[in-house]
């Protein structure tokens, strides 16, 4: 039997770890994926012929600690003598390149057509406020919990690190009167506003999505744009990840624990075609080979499902 052919000897799913108004620090719950989709954005940066560049990334996740520091490792050592873990992991961090291409793409569109207001929703470790070229007179919003932003801000500032936007930090959580935050930090509604919201929708109730829905399209004026990660059913490919992450580094985070299994979760694609928006969307797996990431044949059961959409809002 190989590794792939494992998923007979899953576990059932884990009994959630998530609570209404739970909070966390970088390293605890929900914290603790932006530490790891970080690692992803360094392991890609430090290898050969990265898709992207984070040179933030990996100063952000060593900062966690060691193990964390290991899975930022480009040479997958953490992973010696698991050939097929080591397949299945740079697998994880191909999608992750792919998908910070994507987003990137996205911004830089919208700032050419103008945008000046981008809003990054559940921004985590993202250090696209400091990576980026912004134009002069770009505001970029970080939405996240105030410990994850405190973290993000700390290390970044202790390396002498200066954003290329005009940076904001709005600490709220999404489940609660994030637009009241937004305004209060200087959000300006009567501009078009680059949303974006990567690696977010699983960790929030459905009707915690559709309020999220509801509320940024209720702060767009027409030209808005929004980016969405959309996650499919599958997530084997993230059961497997978090097994080895905790065997081999003793990192307990468990995706499948963290997010909200809800088969009535609004379609996105859909709800924002019905509220005004023009959507496009490509699936992750076809923006992955035409980058030349492609998912290999045998690893189909391990690569994560998304759809990459975009959408503009109408006059
Ligand atoms: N967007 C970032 C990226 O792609 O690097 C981070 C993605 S990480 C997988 C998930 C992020 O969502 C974490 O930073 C977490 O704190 C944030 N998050 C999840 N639920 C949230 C909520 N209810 N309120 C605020 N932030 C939330």
């Amino acid at each position: 039997m190989t590794d792939l052919d494992d998923s007979s000897l899953q576990p059932p799913p884990p009994a959630s770890r998530r609570t209404a108004g739970d909070s966390w620090a970088i390293t605890e719950l929900v914290g603790a994926t932006a530490l790891g989709v970080a690692a992803a954005r360094a392991a890609e940066t430090g290898g050969p012929d990265p898709l992207i560049r984070d040179d933030f990334a990996v100063k952000l996740v060593s900062a966690a600690g060691a193990a964390w520091a290991r899975l930022a490792d480009p040479g997958l050592n953490w992973l010696d003598g698991d050939e097929q873990g080591q397949r299945a992991h740079r697998l994880g961090i191909d999608y992750q390149a792919v998908r910070t291409h994507f987003f990137d793409g996205y911004f830089s569109e919208a700032v050419g057509a103008g945008l000046r207001q981008v809003v990054i929703l559940a921004a985590g470790l993202d250090s696209r406020a400091y990576r980026l070229d912004w134009p002069a007179g770009t505001t970029v919003y970080e939405v996240d919990q105030p410990k994850v932003l405190e973290y993000k801000t700390g290390i970044l500032e202790s390396h002498g690190a200066v954003p290329s936007a005009t940076r904001r930090t709005v600490a709220v959580d999404l489940r609660d009167d994030w637009p009241a935050a937004l305004t209060a930090a200087g959000f300006d509604r009567s501009q078009p506003t680059a949303w974006l919201a990567e690696g977010l929708l699983p960790y929030l109730p459905s009707d915690a999505q559709d309020r999220l829905f509801e509320k940024f399209t209720a702060l767009s004026v027409p030209g808005s744009r929004v980016a969405i990660e959309v996650f499919g059913a599958n997530s084997s490919s993230n059961t497997h990840r978090w097994q080895r992450m905790r065997e081999r580094l003793g990192l307990d985070v468990n995706v499948q624990a963290l997010t909200f299994h809800e088969p009535d979760r609004s379609d996105a694609a859909e709800w924002l075609a019905d509220h005004g928006w023009q959507v496009t969307l490509v699936d992750n797996r076809e923006e992955m080979a035409r980058l030349g990431r492609p998912v290999p044949d045998d690893l189909t059961d391990d690569a994560v499902r998304t759809i990459l959409l975009r959408a503009r809002l109408g006059d």
